[in-house]
């Protein structure tokens, strides 16, 4: 496959519990980030496209802290979920266009906890993706993941399948395939806040399973996916141990980062790592 820009993501999900502590939190990842790039291990701005992307999800509340203060820290910000909607009587929703305004660069999608405490679909996951890439320059990292009882019974390719090809739907291939503006998360969700980690191996095959999907989905043939620049990454409790054996797999990305995303010292360690 044609090399890919790794990319460390991190989505503090309901966390911290006040604006006083997230901005303490942004500040502490700006000054980690400046002191490795100005001890020139790290690109400045102007080359940072050498380097891994970066990006956070901080709670919608803390959006706007997050890109003052990361502006110019090379650090991108996203948001955790968005509606399906761009705009009218949706009272509570946040539509995608509001977000890229706001100067948010990528909208996560689909994760687990959305799924089973919130009651989103594949159907619905769907429809807010091709909300999010109908405005230009918004892009999106969608989850998807297996549970333990399905992953026993030997069921990851058809999970991974049935949401892919849900969440996928009617979306141009081009989008994924050549301007590279969905990441694939593959998030197991026994693996998610569990401190179960994937082996590198289980990571692998999963990541293989996903670009096999991928041609099945996107109607395309596997050459095409795998020169395309889909890029893939793995979530689920890594941390700045486990993520080097993780990304030392053909397949694997980036990682998308929960729990150790809280810790700014843990979050530049895995960043080392990625
Ligand atoms: C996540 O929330 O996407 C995640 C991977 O969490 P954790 O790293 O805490 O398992």
């Amino acid at each position: 496959r044609p090399p890919r820009r790794p990319i460390v993501a991190g989505n503090w999900k309901l966390n911290p519990p006040t604006r006083s502590e997230a901005v303490t939190l942004l500040r502490l990842l700006v000054a980690n980030f400046v002191n490795h790039r100005d001890g020139n291990e790290y690109p400045d701005d102007d080359d940072a496209s050498d380097g891994p992307e970066v990006v956070i999800f901080p709670p919608l509340p803390y959006l706007s802290d997050a890109i003052r203060i990361l502006e110019g820290s090379g650090i991108l910000v996203g948001a955790q979920d968005c509606g399906m909607h761009d705009g009218g009587a949706y009272t509570g929703e946040v539509a995608p266009s509001m977000l890229l305004s706001m100067g948010c660069s990528y909208v996560l999608l689909g994760h687990s906890e959305r799924r089973v405490h919130f009651g989103e679909t594949d159907a619905s996951i769907n429809m807010a993706l091709r909300g999010c890439l109908d405005v230009p320059g918004l892009r999106v990292v969608l989850c998807v993941g297996e549970t333990l009882e399905e992953y026993e019974n030997g069921m990851l390719e058809r999970v991974i399948d049935e949401q892919l090809s849900g969440c996928l739907n009617n979306v141009d291939a081009s989008a994924i395939l050549r301007d590279g503006r969905v990441v694939i998360a593959y998030e197991p969700v026994w693996a998610i806040g569990t401190g179960l980690v994937a082996t590198p191996s289980q990571a692998q095959a999963a990541h293989a399973a996903i670009l096999n999907s991928l041609s099945r989905v996107l109607r395309c043939t596997a050459g095409e996916v795998s020169d395309g620049a889909i890029r893939i990454i793995y979530g689920g409790s890594v941390t700045p141990d486990t993520v080097l054996g993780i990304m030392d797999m053909p397949d694997v990305d980036g990682a998308l980062v929960g729990g150790a995303s809280l810790n700014a010292d843990s979050f530049t360690r895995i960043y080392d790592g990625t």
